[in-house]
């Protein structure tokens, strides 16, 4: 995510929600068979979930889904969401019953176990499906749903926070931004990071109107669009924006195909920077090897804030900018959320404890290209954010320890930034990049954490850095 704190100016009207209801209650299936389907095409979904030890009334560490097939339609006229889910999942550890994120603003209409008819109920933001299935047992999970969309309060004191999840504009649009959590507003999920999975979306909106997703374009059949992601995705890293949108296409490095969204009117004073993505790439694959996944985008979204969503980038128009007509403001945030994409996406951190490991790497990689632009040395970088690590940890705390209500803070950003850049200082540039080419080419398709990031540094670079990372994340004050 992107991390300039900007003042808040979101006054969204959503339509009343349908209440949540059990599904019509049917008879249980007898005897749960045998899953009789083969999920080795779905396997790269694997994952070890997790609890969350800062949101752990999110996700289930107990389901690891393989994959989601999600069938979307959107009706803009009557604020009318429909959706069929069907995940592939096993499960972690012997359950009782299937518990998943799924918003109570979403009515259920059908739920289908491997093919045989049961019940889910909702309430609290998950769908209960009872069924017990035994550890490492897999299954198929259908779902079908209806209705308006409606976003949950983010857990911050950011200056530029809005609501999380699935957000419907005056004129019938869709956008999102759902980090920690929040994807659970458009479709069941397990709704957290240590598990990823596979996805394929459909998109079926009215004529004239674009739907836009997560993963690689897989072409448009009348007006429904279509996306792959045949790399394993963490459901915050998923992203739905429906308007009437203006295609672009483009090639980055090595022919990689890049797409762009954006509403003509709205968005033309940023295209100019949003086009230079071959070019932001380019400078990145020097740094850090190739870019992880078979395309890029962007699409453009009335945020305040930007988010790394895979494959296509969730950008908003962002007021301090348009204001301003700051075009490096747009630039710099196209290579934090550029950079994310090897650290964060394809590598990302198993809880929210470790955010620090996205922000830290895509803060230090912005402010290297931003350094140079601005002929910022080293030295007067330093100097500057000393001073901002001293004030952030007496703020918010210091970076490792992150607090539930306060997500996303600066401290996570500009202190782990200035925490890699101690490492540089000790290593030189090259084994510098060495060291984030390869942690991201190691981490690739994983989640990992602290101690996975210290284990790595140390071996790779065979010296000791163990205390030097643990004082600069846990340290009140800043470290000399
Ligand atoms: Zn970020």
């Amino acid at each position: 995510m992107r991390r300039t704190p900007f003042v808040l100016l979101v006054g969204l009207t959503l339509s009343a929600c349908s209440p949540s209801v059990p599904v019509i209650p049917q008879p249980a299936p007898a005897e749960q068979t045998k899953a009789s389907q083969d999920y080795t095409p779905w396997k790269a979904g694997l994952s070890k979930p997790v609890a969350d030890p800062l949101y752990p009334q999110h996700g289930n560490p107990s389901i690891d889904v393989l994959h989601y097939a999600l069938d979307l339609s959107w009706e803009p006229g009557t604020k009318l969401f429909t959706g069929t889910a069907r995940l592939r999942l096993r499960a972690a550890a012997d359950v009782p019953e299937i518990k998943l994120d799924l918003s109570t603003a979403m009515t259920v209409d059908a739920v289908t176990l491997d093919g045989v008819a049961t019940t889910g109920s909702a309430a609290d933001d998950n769908i209960t499906v009872p069924a017990a299935l035994a550890k490492d047992r897999y299954a198929t999970l259908e779902i079908k749903y209806h209705g308006t969309p409606k976003p949950v309060p983010m857990p911050t004191h950011r200056s530029d926070a809005e609501d999380l999840g699935l957000t419907v504009t005056a004129d019938g649009s869709l956008w999102t931004m759902q980090e920690p959590y929040g994807a659970f507003t458009w479709y069941p999920v397990n709704d957290h990071p240590s598990d990823k999975a596979l996805y394929d979306i459909n998109v079926t909106v009215p004529e004239g109107w674009s739907g836009v997703a997560s993963g690689t374009p897989a072409g448009q059949t009348g007006n429904t669009f279509r996306y792959t992601s045949s790399d394993p995705v963490a459901s915050y890293l998923t992203t739905l924006a429906v308007g009437q949108y203006t295609k672009e296409t483009a090639k980055g490095p090595r022919d990689l195909p890049v797409t762009y969204w954006y509403v003509k009117g709205r968005d033309d004073a940023m295209m100019k920077m949003i086009r230079k993505t071959p070019e932001y790439l380019a400078w990145l694959e020097e740094r850090f090897g190739p870019y992880p996944f078979p395309s890029a985008g962007v699409v453009i979204v009335p945020s305040e804030s930007g988010m790394e969503t895979q494959q296509m980038i969730t950008l908003g128009t962002i007021k301090a900018a348009r204001s301003a007509d700051n075009d490096e403001l747009w630039e710099d945030v196209m290579i934090h959320e550029l950079a994310h994409h090897w650290f964060g996406d394809t590598v990302g951190p198993s809880t929210w404890i470790d955010v620090w490991l996205n922000e830290g790497w895509a803060m230090w990689v912005e402010f290297h290209w931003s350094n140079k632009r601005d002929g910022l040395s080293d030295k007067e970088w330093e100097t500057w954010i000393r001073s901002r690590d001293a004030q952030l940890r007496a703020k918010s705390g210091p970076p490792g320890k992150p607090r539930a209500d306060s997500f996303a803070e600066s401290n996570v950003y500009y202190c782990p930034a200035l925490m890699l850049h101690q490492i540089r200082k000790q290593i030189g540039d090259q084994a510098f990049f060495e060291l984030g080419k390869a942690w991201a080419a190691f981490g690739k398709n994983t989640t990992q954490d602290r101690a996975s990031f210290i284990d790595f540094v140390n071996k790779q670079t065979g010296r000791d850095f163990t205390s030097l990372i643990n004082t600069w994340l846990d340290s009140p004050t800043t470290p000399k």
